[in-house]
C-alpha cells in the first residue's frame, strides 16, 4: 500500500482521493478552497495545509485540477510538486489539459528525477463515485505500470494509449464525441417537445436502440427536468473544446461538427451558463429556436 498526496478535491477528485483510502493506501489531501477536504478526513484520510507538506512524505501524487495552467502551477511553482517531491516519485495526472503541456511537463518530471503520467479520465461525477471511470493512459510502460495500483482503485477501464500526452489527445477526442452526443441529444429534446410527444417515454426507446449511449443515460433526464447542478461543467467542456481546436489545428486536421458545437457551448457560457452542467447545452438550442429556456 502507498502513501499517496491528492491534489484538487473537486467533484471528481473528492470522490477519487476517498476510493484511494478505503482501498488502504494512506492518502492525504490539499484543497485550496480547505473544506473541501473535509469528505476525505471523515472517510479516514489526512489534510494537508501545503502542496509541500502533501507531497513530503508521498510515494504517488495525484492531481485533479481544471486546466493546463494549474497543473502547471501546481507542479512547477516554487512551493509546487517538482520542488518537494522525494526523487522518483510517481506522479499521476488526472486533469484534462492540453496533451503539448502534458508532454512537456512529463520531461520536466523527468529532468527533475521525477516520473509522470497523464491520466485523463471519462464517465463523468458517477464514474468518480462508482470508480468506474474509464482512464487513458500516457507515459512510459514502466511508469504506467506503477500506477496501475491507483487506476484499478478509480476505474474499470484502464488503458495504456502511447507516450507522455498521448492519454491527453485521447481525452480531447473522447471531449470532441461527447459534446457531439450532447448538442445531438440536445436538439432531439426540444425537437420532441416541440411536437408536443411524450419525451419521458421518447427518451426511454430512443436509448434501447441505434441512438442510445451513456450521454443518454446520464444527461436526457437532466435536460428533461431542467436540472443543471455539475457534474462536469460548461466551463470545463469549453476548455476541452479550445484544446481539440489548437490539437487538430496543429495536425492539419479538421473537425468540422466539433468547431460548430464548441460555438453552442461558448454561447451557453456567454448566457451565463458556465458554472451549469454540460447538459444545460439546451438553453442555447431553446433559445435559437425562440423557444424559452
Ligand atoms: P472542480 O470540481 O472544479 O474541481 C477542481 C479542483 O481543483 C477544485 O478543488 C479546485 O480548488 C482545484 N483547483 C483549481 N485551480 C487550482 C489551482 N490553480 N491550484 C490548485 N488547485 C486548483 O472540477 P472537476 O469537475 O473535479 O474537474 C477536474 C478535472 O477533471 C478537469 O480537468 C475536468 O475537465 C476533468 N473531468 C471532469 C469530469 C466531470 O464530470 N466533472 C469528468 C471527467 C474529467 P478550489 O476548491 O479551491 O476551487
Amino acid at each position: 500500500m502507498s502513501t499517496i498526496a491528492f491534489i484538487g478535491l473537486g467533484i471528481m477528485g473528492s470522490p477519487m482521493a476517498i476510493h484511494l483510502q478505503h482501498a488502504g493506501h494512506e492518502v492525504t489531501g490539499y484543497n485550496r478552497t480547505s473544506e473541501k477536504v473535509r469528505p476525505l478526513v471523515e472517510a479516514g484520510g489526512t489534510e494537508a495545509a501545503s502542496i509541500a507538506e502533501a507531497v513530503a512524505e508521498a510515494d504517488v501524487v495525484c492531481l485533479m485540477v481544471p486546466d493546463s495552467p494549474d497543473v502547471t502551477e501546481v507542479l512547477t511553482s516554487e512551493d509546487g510538486v517538482f520542488a518537494h517531491a522525494r526523487p522518483g516519485t510517481l506522479i499521476i495526472d488526472f486533469s484534462s489539459i492540453r496533451p503539448d503541456t502534458a508532454k512537456d511537463l512529463a520531461h520536466q518530471a523527468q529532468d527533475a528525477g521525477l516520473r509522470l503520467v497523464d491520466a485523463p479520465v471519462s464517465g463523468g461525477e458517477a464514474g468518480a463515485k462508482n470508480a468506474t471511470l474509464s482512464i487513458m493512459v500516457g507515459g512510459s510502460q514502466d511508469d504506467v505500470d506503477a500506477a496501475r495500483e491507483v487506476l484499478d482503485v478509480v476505474g474499470k477501464t484502464i488503458v495504456h494509449v502511447g507516450s507522455p500526452g498521448a492519454g491527453q489527445t485521447v481525452k480531447a477526442a473522447n471531449q470532441l464525441m461527447v459534446a457531439g452526443n450532447i448538442a445531438l441529444l440536445a436538439e432531439a429534446i426540444v425537437f420532441l417537445e416541440a411536437h408536443d410527444v411524450d419525451t419521458a417515454a421518447a427518451v426511454q426507446v430512443l436509448g434501447g436502440g441505434l441512438a442510445g449511449s451513456a450521454v443518454i443515460d446520464q444527461k436526457a433526464q437532466k435536460m428533461l427536468d431542467r436540472s443543471f447542478d455539475p457534474g462536469f461543467r460548461i466551463d470545463l467542456h469549453h476548455k476541452d473544446l479550445g484544446i481539440v481546436t489548437a490539437a487538430a489545428r496543429e495536425a492539419g486536421v479538421v473537425t468540422v461538427v466539433g468547431s460548430l458545437v464548441a460555438q453552442l457551448m461558448a454561447s451557453a457560457r456567454a448566457n451565463g451558463d458556465g458554472s451549469l452542467d454540460h447538459s444545460a447545452l439546451i438553453g442555447v438550442i431553446e433559445r435559437a429556436s425562440g423557444r424559452t429556456p
